[in-house]
């Protein structure tokens, strides 16, 4: 089988054909960081004209990258959820056309599911069951994966993601932004002092698994009004002592907001074993998991837990086609996929598209363990 995979659920355009055997063709990914810079966040109708500019040259390099034409490939893969409605559309148009005019079968993939996925293209040791924790942008979700399209959902956020935290915290310590928040925090915290300011855990007392990171924000936010941080200045014209104190900030919010997932993940690997004894892996992924520090917090945690961390290389945490185009490979290989679209299919079709799209069941005993 050779899949080509499509993503445009946010603000990356990506496309990626991938082997069942789980060889990686192609790779390729247009950003939108530079306009999110320019303007300071995702505007749905900014995004999708972005996507629009680029789709048919990603996708075109992805398959000439692979050496390969449509007439190769065996099916399309692509994004139909979560994400940007006008988004997702931009994708999913283009999967439907290249499926019709071909007559390939279509696969819808769940952008989270394709996040976790990806680990058993990397680990190819890594079966059902295993549990999950990803971070990205929007999300922040522990799950366990029980069988490929069976999952349950052991937590999420109540409020923020971890990688919204991460770009706010960013934006106001006056960070470059043309490669997203993540990177450059990550980056400056290794010149501070992660002790230095006491910020609190959030949901300490809620003895679920469940995330929130609107609390902690504004923590980070009130201690660079007290110390008078102008965060309007760049970094780079930063004073010395003026870098130190945003360095102090970025090391000190990174800590707790890691300190955060690090707790939640310790209860929810003993929930997980009481349902599934036989759990061996945890996998992390989603684009905060590229970050080192986060990568080791963690691989202590499931250390001590007997378990084995399977984190995805960095280009497969963030967005990526490839996640898609492998998630894809896995249903088609249970015989999950849509028949080909009509050829004459209009442009203006409506689609099936998942903006808001759960991954899995709630773990409802999740509720009554908590207390
Ligand atoms: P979602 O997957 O929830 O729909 P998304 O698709 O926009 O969100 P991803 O590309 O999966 O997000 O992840 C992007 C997020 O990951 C951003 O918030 C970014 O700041 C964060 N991120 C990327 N690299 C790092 C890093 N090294 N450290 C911390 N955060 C990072
Ligand atoms: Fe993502």
């Amino acid at each position: 089988l050779v899949v080509l995979g499509i993503e445009t659920s946010c603000d990356d355009t990506a496309a990626s054909v991938v082997r069942s055997n789980g060889e990686i063709l192609s790779q390729v990914v247009s950003s939108q960081a530079d306009l999110l810079a320019q303007y300071g966040g995702v505007a749905p109708k900014m995004a999708e004209e972005a996507h629009l500019r680029v789709i048919d040259q990603v996708v075109q390099e992805a398959l000439d990258k692979a050496n390969l034409t449509e007439k190769d490939l065996s099916a399309v893969a692509v994004t139909i959820g979560p994400g940007l409605s006008l988004c997702l559309r931009v994708g999913v148009r283009k999967a439907r056309k290249i499926a019709g005019s071909f007559n390939l079968p279509i696969i819808g993939v769940h952008h989270m599911e394709a996040h976790a996925l990806v680990a058993r293209l990397i680990e190819r040791e890594l079966q059902f069951p295993f549990m999950a924790l990803l971070i990205s942008g929007g999300h922040n979700l522990l799950i366990l994966a029980s069988d490929l399209g069976q999952y349950i959902q052991l937590g999420t956020t109540i409020d923020d993601a971890i990688g919204e935290a991460y770009d706010k915290t960013a934006k106001w310590l006056g960070l470059d932004m043309r490669r997203s928040g993540g990177p450059a925090v990550e980056e400056l915290a290794r010149e501070g002092d992660a002790e230095s300011v006491k910020f609190s855990i959030p949901m300490k007392q809620y003895k679920d698994c469940n995330f929130s990171y609107a609390g902690l924000k504004t923590q980070v936010r009130l201690a660079i009004e007290s110390r008078n941080i102008n965060a309007g200045i760049p970094i780079s014209s930063a004073s010395c002592q003026d870098r130190s104190s945003r360095a102090d900030i970025a090391a000190s919010f990174q800590r707790v907001a890691v300190l955060h997932l690090e707790e939640r993940c310790e209860r929810a690997i003993e929930w997980a074993l009481k349902l599934e004894p036989s759990i061996k892996y945890l996998v992390v992924s989603g684009g905060v998991a590229s970050n080192q520090y986060v990568r080791a917090r963690l691989d202590q945690v499931v250390q001590k837990n007997n378990l084995q961390l399977v984190c995805p290389p960095p280009s497969l945490c963030t967005d990526n086609g490839v996640m898609v185009a492998w998630t894809g490979i896995e249903h088609f290989r249970m015989g999950r996929f849509d028949p080909p679209p009509s050829a004459s299919e209009p442009e203006d079709s409506l689609y099936d598209l998942r903006p808001r799209w759960p991954l899995g069941e709630e773990y409802a005993e999740g509720r009554s363990e908590a207390r």
